[in-house]
């Protein structure tokens, strides 16, 4: 009986987060398009039929409809019930490493923008100051909140990437986007400079390898650029789940 009555939980807080993302997704979708996200039901993009209450169903829903409107059958992307997936996964992943404490919210709260961050900016190449001030206000809180690092390890965080972003675009310009050293500097203050730091390293090497993956499948050129917002983000939450055993691992590994 008891573990039928985990399970169940399990599954509710799943269901939590792809409804919360599913709501994300309508946010991705809107922003860069400048159309209120708070008024107006969703609306299918290609013959405009306004979605009824039960095909808000996150991830199941678009199974059942095989990926396709319901009423001029247009494919729906196979993004919308993923970015769902990743909401139940990140709403479970948060109850794991912080239990049901309040900082389980704060840090859904910034992954959620995260991931709106992320798919705007593959989608558009741009970082709206919007949600960049959408995570300085959650990393406020969660110090507000009494969650960790200290205020000093905020404040270190905020410059210890931002600045040198900043001075390497100074110095090579194109180097980063505006969008991704503003983030760093918001986000540095929700993290602290020890997961910043952790983050931007597991950045560097994922965007590094999606390089090399794109000048050996000779997708782009040497001098174009791909967003490089993704793959902050996923450092970012990599580093907010598994930052901290990565720094330990690595120092034992250096011999403290
Ligand atoms: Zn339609």
């Amino acid at each position: 009986m008891y573990y039928i009555l985990e399970s169940l939980f399990y599954i509710l807080i799943f269901l939590a987060g792809a409804s919360i993302f599913s709501f994300l997704n309508v946010v991705i979708y809107r922003l860069p398009r400048k159309i209120s996200f708070i008024t107006g039901r969703s609306h299918c993009p290609s013959c405009g039929a306004e979605l009824k209450w039960y095909d808000m169903v996150p991830v199941l829903n678009w199974f059942y409809l095989r990926g396709k409107c319901r009423t001029c059958q247009a494919p729906i992307s196979f993004r919308y019930p993923a970015v769902e997936c990743l909401g139940g996964v990140l709403a479970l992943l948060c109850f794991w490493k912080f239990g049901s404490d309040v900082q389980a919210f704060a840090a859904f709260a910034f992954l959620g923008i995260l991931a709106v961050v992320a798919f705007v900016d593959a989608d558009t190449m741009e970082i709206p100051n919007g949600l960049v001030l959408a995570v300085a206000v959650t990393a406020l809180a969660s110090w507000l909140l009494g969650g960790e690092p200290a205020w000093q390890e905020r404040l270190i965080g905020a410059v210890c990437v931002s600045v040198p972003m900043l001075l390497l675009t100074l110095a090579i310009p194109g180097a980063f986007g505006g969008g991704d050293i503003k983030l760093m500097g918001a986000a540095g203050l929700f993290l602290g400079w020890k997961l910043c730091l952790t983050a931007t390293f597991l950045a560097i090497v994922g965007g590094g390898l999606y390089g090399i993956f794109l000048l050996a499948a000779r997708k782009k050129g040497k001098k174009e650029h791909f967003a490089f917002g993704p793959f902050l983000c996923a450092g970012m939450a990599a580093a907010l789940f598994w930052g901290n055993s990565l720094i330990d691992q690595y120092l034992r590994l250096c011999g403290f």
